[in-house]
């Protein structure tokens, strides 16, 4: 609480330390950059990540920018998404991280990106889609084309933590729907989400987009929760 207030009155802090950012840093101070629990697993082959969907859906790569640290500096990160509406930082994120993909996006042929839609009542109530913001920063810095218009979420889901796995499944089948699915032929797009947990929702959308889209899907979102 007296985070969030400290951040109005003074929007040059560190997100997480509250020491005055100079020039140059953004959001966090170089310390708590130098903290971030990156994965750097684009530049490894048969990631966590990628283990994780394997036999799920065809993909051609998946990785995560962050691994996800309950308490840690991501899960500060993206209260800061989720709860101040901090869509610059979402932007930023994304800018930061598609430096550091660019050569492996190139190598790829990943022409596209989609961000997971939020359902519009959840887009109303939240005021913006983070993992939106986030594949925002990543296109604009990398030229993808933007197809996320391509795709809408039909059904809000539930908070998928207290269930099993075969109820988490029935749970996200078939809630996205593909609107156009000829801009989608032939694309190599790397679908955007911003915490991979069990991974259910981006099998869901990955699902649909292939089987109405005929394209090719590499994974990617701001944390991986291992
Ligand atoms: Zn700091």
């Amino acid at each position: 609480m007296l985070n969030n207030i400290l951040q109005l009155l003074y929007p040059n802090l560190c997100i997480n330390c509250n020491s005055s950012l100079v020039i140059g840093e953004k959001y966090l101070c170089l310390s708590c950059c130098l903290q971030l629990p990156e994965t750097n697993n684009h530049l490894q082959k048969e990631n966590g990540v990628e283990k994780s969907l394997w036999g799920r859906i065809p993909f051609d790569r998946a990785f995560s920018f962050l691994y996800f640290n309950q308490f840690g500096l991501t899960q500060k990160l993206l209260h800061e998404l989720k709860y101040n509406g901090n869509h610059y930082l979402a932007e930023y994120l994304g800018e930061t991280y598609a430096r550091k993909i660019a050569n492996t996006v190139q190598s790829h042929g990943i022409d596209s990106i989609v961000a997971i839609p939020l359902h519009k009542r959840k887009l109303e109530k939240r005021g913006y889609n983070q993992s939106q913001a986030f594949a925002n920063g990543i296109s604009e810095t990398l030229g993808l084309t933007d197809l996320s218009s391509c795709i809408i979420r039909r059904k809000e889901t539930d908070t998928q933590t207290k269930k099993t796995r075969d109820e988490r499944w029935k749970n996200v089948d078939s809630i996205f729907s593909v609107l156009e699915p000829d801009q989608l032929k032939e694309r190599h797009i790397l679908l955007v989400d911003d915490v991979i947990t069990t991974g259910a929702t981006i099998e869901s959308c990955a699902r649909e987009m292939i089987k109405y889209g005929n394209c090719t899907i590499s994974i990617a979102s701001i944390a991986f929760a291992a």
